[in-house]
């Protein structure tokens, strides 16, 4: 079995590229100072990794004068827009697998059910292709709880939810030191040390063919099943049989395909000079530091550390490349489908239907209370020297001005667009008070420190996303 041993103990020293340092293990803790992008274990080596470094540190997405190429250049930028049928966007209804918000721990036992926890927990992730929330979920588990939690995830695209079964037998068959590297680089990055993909084909192929084998001879039926089980967790993945042969080839990587073709192709979309303002765009809403370490994501899609070596990924990751396009579930069909599947409150006070819109608050922003909004900006960011099109402060301002927008209003708005009058049949109404995660978890709060309305203006949300409970009458 290959062993896992630059993957569980990478090389923090960063002067590991041009001549491997020695002392290449935990004891690199001094960082550079100036964009603590990189850390050394000693003067020695950052002395000699400078000329290297260099390059990274004083790169030009560091300046604290870098604006976007189109506003240096005075013209009006291209952003590829849904409803321009001349500039077809790649991305267009593609789902975002990494999740957009961050995971949720959906039992929050301490702050609920607490020390009165029924011997059992039932969770359905529904429709549902992010296993973050999952993983999150278990971790939060207290050590204390001894009772069964059940979790049931389904899915609504086969590629995407064939990911979420690599990835749980992962976590059933690999000890948790070298599971948990393991999903993370499966889950985010687009090359895997060859070692990992080996050890994946070994442990987890056999698996699959022991369901596949039998399940050839019956043709006949329609789900096949498999269990495993470990000290107290047992794991049962349920599929139709063309199903699990397709597992098997998600555990290879497509034919011809090397890592330098797997760059390039990768490279047209991340780095296309076709996106160049939408890349800037991004950019420009990053701390200056950061924008380095996005960039380098874009070229080599390692979620590593900056300074740690990427030698050893050298072979695509065969879960990449799964695609599909995202089906809407309307709030109507969630709430038809499972609402009634929650117990009503008199029998489990706690049950409860978590949803998340993340696009509907924002459709329904006339424009109206643009300047008071863009008054609150222009305590965080300078204020635009002009409103024209080709200054990127003010579309810097623009996309901040969320943050600040009249939430309640809107979501009242909302509520009336999207009937939830006539949604009362389905016998659930909208829980005042959050358990679980707040109703508006990306929103600074009324007068954010200036650190937190950097992350979160970086962080890509728009402070407009919305998580409703939802309770059985
Ligand atoms: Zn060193
Ligand atoms: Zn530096």
């Amino acid at each position: 079995m290959p062993r896992f041993d630059k993957l569980l103990n990478p090389a923090f020293c960063a002067n590991n590229v041009n001549s491997p340092c020695p002392n290449n293990t935990s004891k690199a803790n001094k960082a550079c100072s100036r964009c603590l992008l990189v850390v050394y274990c000693s003067e020695e080596c950052q002395n000699e990794h400078w000329p290297t470094h260099e390059k990274d540190c004083k790169n030009i997405f560091t300046q604290e004068s870098w604006k976007p190429h189109w506003h240096t250049a005075d013209r009006v930028p291209t952003f590829r827009k849904e409803s321009d049928p001349y500039e077809p966007n790649t991305n267009k209804g593609k789902i975002s697998w990494w999740g957009s918000m961050p995971a949720v721990d959906l039992l929050k036992l301490d702050a609920n059910e607490g020390q009165d926890a029924p011997p059992k927990l039932s969770i359905l992730f529904a429709a549902s292709h992010d296993i973050r929330n999952m993983v999150e979920t278990i971790a939060r588990l207290p050590d204390m709880y001894s009772g069964q939690c059940e979790m049931v995830m389904n899915g609504i695209h086969p590629e995407i939810f064939t990911q979420n079964i690599i990835l749980v037998l992962v976590a059933f068959h690999f000890p948790p030191e070298e599971a948990a590297p393991i999903m993370i680089h499966l889950w985010y990055s687009a090359l895997i040390p060859s070692s990992v993909l080996a050890a994946l084909r070994a442990k987890i192929l056999p698996l699959i063919h022991e369901v596949c084998v039998p399940a050839d001879y019956e043709p006949y039926v329609p789900v096949y099943e498999m269990v495993c089980k470990k000290n107290k967790a047992s794991l049962c993945i349920e599929l139709p049989r063309e199903e699990w042969h397709r597992l098997r080839k998600y555990l290879e990587v497509p034919p011809r395909l090397s890592a330098t073709t797997a760059a390039e192709n990768r490279h047209e979309v991340t780095l296309a000079l076709s996106r160049k303002d939408e890349i800037h765009r991004f950019l420009y809403t990053q701390p200056r530091y950061w924008r380095v370490s996005s960039v380098k994501f874009r070229a080599d899609g390692i979620l590593l550390p900056f300074g740690c070596s990427r030698e050893e990924f050298d072979t695509p990751n065969p879960l990449t490349y799964a695609t599909a396009e995202s089906e809407i579930l309307r709030i109507e069909n969630v709430l038809s489908l499972f609402g009634h599947l929650l117990k009503p409150k008199i029998l489990n006070p706690k049950a409860m239907l978590l949803v998340l819109l993340v696009r509907d608050i924002e459709a329904m922003w006339t424009g109206e209370s643009i300047d008071t909004e863009l008054t609150r900006v222009a305590k965080y960011i300078p204020q635009a020297k002009s409103t024209s099109r080709n200054d990127a402060d003010y579309l810097k301002s623009l996309l901040a001005s969320t943050f600040f927008r009249d939430v309640t209003k809107l979501f009242d708005l909302y509520k009336k667009a999207a009937k939830f009058d006539a949604l009362a049949r389905y016998g659930l109404k909208i829980r005042e008070k959050s358990t679980v995660v707040p109703h508006w978890p990306m929103r600074p709060g009324k007068h954010p420190a200036q650190q937190v309305f950097e992350i979160l203006l970086a962080s890509g949300a728009t402070g407009l996303e919305r998580y409703i409970e939802w309770e059985r009458e």
